[in-house]
């Protein structure tokens, strides 16, 4: 850690000797950062890309991005959009362009090997925003001091990473699921926390299983006085109670819903294997299904899907890439390669793996009533979701799932954005916009593993080398 205290004392001495105060220095990167800085032109025009544009349209072939001041100035075919005279150009023949991803389900923390969690919040950050990810917002933290000053590091432009929308900590109620979580004991307990973790900065909360129906009222009307939205990972309040109690977003998509348990009792969580028990006896397109949807339509209520951590509970699925692992230490390495092989003999994987295609069949449908469906990475469960490239299994598995590309990355992007009331700077690529693109090599309009070639990520219109992000972390997390 370095010593910030000789500098305050320096700076409290100019100010006791003359009273002058110059004007602040704008924020540096430290070193290691600003070495991962590969364009930060002020003006730079990227030719002959294809482009998903995030609005979910077709990709469109042989474009021009130009960038400028940090913003998107001019998207058009490149035989009638010429780079302005001085701007660097940058040759995308080959290559593909698509929104920055806007990610709502990632956190700042990793299950370590011996049951609990370590927390990673400078080394993730920096792999989010690697792969892609602009904008996230963390769902759900264990530990929120950490989880702000990084953001404020970000925001003030001293560390490189996404822009954050920091949840407080979880709100859980007995019996806690994590023993990390607080557990709250009340509607005026849950008052006290809001209105506290609001104060210090969150923009945003998650209740967890345990949460009571009286708690979650009360969560929401805590966080809706501050204008500040609410998602759950809920199990004791079915996904129609919570709708009932006011909730903006559910998470896991519909994996979690206690609604179809015979004879669930009320705040009482159904085992997770129950639950799936449930939902994979309900028929998607029947009655019960379509009451769900539509009531989740008609209330605005996001889904967050998670397919990354899925991909690593189903059985059947090989084990994710070495490449894939690469920023983990050894020792979690191993752990997650024993925690698969278990799971493969395991029913939850058995089970997990039943019900996807069903909830991919609930997916379409909630999309196709008008739903908003978001992504996140959510890197738990037993590992190998690992922070960064979980944004890339995203994408795979919502092909796998019946999704097209332009239809994934819209929800990897423009969707999270909505959520967020930040759309109309954020989630697509139009002029005006704030220059967050993601330049991969490759076509993903002839093919989808050219998702996993990130060469360059635009924040604000400074692009950092995705690789050199990824080879200075690799191995590294989970050994400080
Ligand atoms: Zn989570």
């Amino acid at each position: 850690m370095r010593n910030f205290a000789a500098v305050t004392a320096g700076v409290t001495a100019a100010l006791a000797a003359g009273g002058f105060v110059a004007a602040q220095p704008a924020p540096k990167l430290a070193a290691s950062d600003a070495s991962f800085v590969a364009f930060e032109q002020p003006v730079l025009a990227l030719t002959h890309v294809v482009l998903f544009d995030g609005t979910g349209a077709p990709a469109q072939r042989d474009m021009t991005i130009v960038v400028s001041g940090g913003r998107i100035a001019a998207v058009g075919p490149a035989a009638t959009t010429a780079p302005p005279s001085g701007a660097t150009v940058v040759d995308g023949e080959g290559k593909t362009v698509l929104p920055g991803f806007v990610l709502m389900h990632e956190h700042l923390f990793y299950p370590n090997s011996k049951g609990g969690y370590g927390d990673y919040p400078e080394a993730f950050t920096r792999l989010y925003l690697a792969a892609g990810e602009t904008t996230i917002r963390t769902a759900g933290s264990l530990n929120p001091y950490a989880d702000l000053a990084v953001a404020r590091a970000i925001r003030a432009g001293r560390q490189v990473g996404p822009d954050m929308d920091v949840s407080g900590p979880y709100i859980e109620g007995e019996p806690k699921s994590v023993a990390r979580m607080p557990a709250v004991t009340g509607p005026a307990s849950v008052a006290k926390l809001v209105d506290y973790w609001t104060g210090e900065g969150a923009t945003s909360w998650k209740v967890y299983e345990h949460i009571s129906r009286a708690d979650l009222r009360a969560t929401v009307a805590a966080a809706h006085a501050h204008g500040l939205k609410v998602t759950g990972h809920i199990c004791s309040v079915t996904y129609q109670e919570a709708i009932d109690a006011g909730i903006d977003n559910l998470e896991h998509s519909f994996q979690e819903a206690s609604d179809f348990v015979a004879g669930k009792k009320p705040d009482a969580c159904p085992p997770w294997p129950v639950r799936l028990q449930s939902l994979i006896a309900l028929d998607p397109d029947g009655p019960e299904a379509s009451k769900l949807i539509k009531s989740l339509v008609d209330h605005k209520v996001a889904l967050t899907s998670t397919y990354a951590i899925d991909e690593t509970l189903m059985a059947g699925k090989p084990p994710v890439s070495a490449e894939t692992l690469a920023p983990l230490s050894p020792a979690l390495r191993a752990a997650y390669s024993a925690a698969w092989a278990q799971n493969q003999k395991g029913g939850l994987g058995k089970l997990v793996a039943a019900f996807m295609p069903k909830m991919a069949r609930m997916e379409h449908r909630f999309v196709a009533a008008g739903g908003l469906l978001m992504a996140g990475s959510d890197p738990t469960g037993f590992g190998g979701v690992v922070p960064g490239t979980s944004a890339q299994h995203q994408f795979h598995m919502m092909i796998e799932e019946g999704f097209s590309a332009p239809e994934a990355i819209r929800v990897m992007s423009r969707n999270g954005a909505v959520f967020l009331h930040r759309d109309k700077e954020i989630g697509t690529v139009a002029a005006g916009k704030r220059a967050d693109l993601v330049l991969l090599d490759g076509d993903l309009a002839k093919t989808n593993d050219a998702i996993d070639h990130v060469s360059t990520v635009f924040k604000s219109g400074v692009g950092y080398n995705s690789r050199a992000i990824a080879a200075a972390y690799a191995g590294k997390v989970g050994l400080d």
